[in-house]
């Protein structure tokens, strides 16, 4: 049976941001990872600045400057009725990145297992977590058709949205399947705005598009659960979302290869990120909607949060994952419940939905304060769930002045009631947040008594990760 420090299932953005991270701390890190084909992987390609920040910071400065990324200065978004596109810079002049999915990842897991103190086991497995206390796991993975066990004093599940491993410890999750995703490549010289992320909202679908490489660009279509490429060939009509250039484009490449990717888009937020020894990071503990390309930054962020709370707490291992728990849970709240109304906003069909997307077309045209500070939010550099009830609440606002011709008119009630009822959750969030704060905040004043963990799964003196 083997020891170490940490063992991390899953080797995708998640796994490599935390094993670099927890490597940093001196831990010796096994990273096991099952390998799927990420050159068939619809996934993420957009990084925020913060997510660029994040990944330089945890040493992967010489992976990003030999990446061949396009620059991204922010987002493009192209309403369709009417006819008219707001530009969301990123603050202080910061550009974000964009690059095919595979060649962004691949050499992030190359550069990991170069690490001192970092052992990777490629195509490699996590079947069973054998025994999972606040001493310390067990657990089997299968490697090269060959059972392992190995004992580690902190397990980090990083294996992804559907993660097994969440599964085995036996984490609840709150899950809904929202849509289903088509990715396809495209000439980039169609996109309107070339060095931006564009999203193209209030047609008959929603869709993402930015370039990944040199003359090649990513065009993403939601469309409804269970849909196929054939869906858009048997409706064309559900492209008018798109500028003429772009649709063509987009007919073109649905009839040539490559087979064009899919994926579904999921909220998931589970019940707890830490039992026992066992921690999860990136999707495996909450992901939403891709349209605000946040799910990598915030893989990188969890990383850094992770190495901040073992830092805080090297003698303690419960209490730096609950510490991590705290750090993270507000702002991955306000990235599931931004993306969420965001969605509702862009893709909804009725009266209320379309009166919003008049609102946020209005709010970004006449607020440059309102424009920078919802792009904050988009981009993950402000993650205040108050921030965004309150952004929230002035987007409702323009949209009811826009209900309104004239004075002497009433609002339109079918518009303006579902308009309001849209409001609900974004609060309700906001108030769930603000009393979770206020709990850490009691929390944090609240002694608790230290103990410390060893090899041996004995209390001891030791440090938590001392090595023997
Ligand atoms: C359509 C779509 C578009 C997206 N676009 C963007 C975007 O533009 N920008 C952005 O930031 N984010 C985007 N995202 C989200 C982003 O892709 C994810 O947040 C990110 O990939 C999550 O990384 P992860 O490491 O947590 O999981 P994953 O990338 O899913 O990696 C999980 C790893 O775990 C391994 N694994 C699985 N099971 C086991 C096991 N039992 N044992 C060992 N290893 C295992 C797998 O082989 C894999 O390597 C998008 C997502 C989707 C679906």
């Amino acid at each position: 049976m083997r020891d170490v420090d940490v063992v991390i299932a899953g080797g995708g953005p998640a796994g490599c941001a935390t094993a670099a991270a927890l490597a940093d701390l001196g831990l010796s890190v096994l990273l096991v990872d099952a390998g799927v084909d990420r050159h068939k992987q619809l996934s993420g390609e957009l990084l925020h600045p913060a997510g660029v920040r994040d990944l330089r910071g945890l040493g992967f400065g010489d992976v990003v400057d030999a990446w061949k990324a396009r620059p991204v200065r922010g987002f493009a978004v192209v309403f369709s009725s009417p006819a008219r596109t707001v530009l969301l810079p990123y603050g202080h002049g910061a550009t974000g990145l964009s690059l095919e999915h595979a060649t962004l990842t691949i050499p992030l897991l190359e550069a990991v297992a170069r690490r001192p103190g970092v052992t990777l086991l490629a195509r490699a497995r996590v079947t069973a977590v054998e025994h999972n206390d606040e001493r310390g796991v067990r657990l089997r993975f299968s490697h090269e058709g060959v059972d392992q066990t190995v004992r580690a004093r902190l397990l980090v599940a990083a294996d992804g949205r559907a993660s097994p491993v969440r599964r085995m410890l036996g984490i609840a999750e709150h899950f809904t399947r929202i849509s289903t995703m088509l990715g396809l490549t495209v000439d980039s010289a169609c996109l309107p705005y070339p060095d931006h992320g564009h999203q193209f909202v209030g047609g008959p679908l929603y869709a993402l598009a930015y370039a990944i490489e040199p003359g090649v660009a990513r065009v993403m279509v939601d469309l409804p659960l269970g849909s196929t490429a054939d869906t858009l060939k048997e409706r064309p009509e559900l492209l008018r979302t798109l500028p003429p250039a772009l649709r063509s484009e987009v007919r073109r490449a649905l009839e040539q290869p490559p087979a064009p990717r899919m994926a579904s888009n999921d909220d998931r937020l589970s019940a707890t990120v830490r039992v026992g020894s066992a921690v999860l990071v990136g999707d495996a503990a909450s992901c939403c909607h891709p349209l605000t390309g946040s799910g990598m930054a915030s893989c990188f962020h969890d990383a850094r949060a992770l190495q901040d709370a073992l830092r805080q707490h090297p003698e303690d291992v419960p209490r730096a994952l609950e510490s991590y728990e705290r750090a993270r849970r507000p702002a991955q709240r306000t990235r599931v419940a931004l993306a969420s109304a965001l969605y509702d906003a862009c893709s909804g069909q009725d009266e209320g939905m379309r009166a919003l997307r008049q609102g946020l077309l209005h709010y970004w045209e006449h607020s440059p304060r309102g424009a920078s500070a919802s792009m904050a939010l988009l981009a993950s550099e402000d993650s205040r769930m108050r921030v965004m009830a309150r952004e929230y609440l002035c987007v409702v606002g323009h949209a009811l002045v826009g209900l309104r011709p004239s004075r002497r008119q009433p609002v339109r009630l079918r518009a303006a009631v579902p308009l309001l009822r849209s409001v609900g959750p974004p609060l309700r969030d906001a108030v769930a947040s603000t009393v979770e704060q206020m709990g850490n905040w009691w929390h944090r004043r609240v002694r608790r008594p230290v103990y410390t963990l060893a090899r041996s799964g004995r209390a001891s003196p030791r440090r938590a990760f001392a090595s023997s």
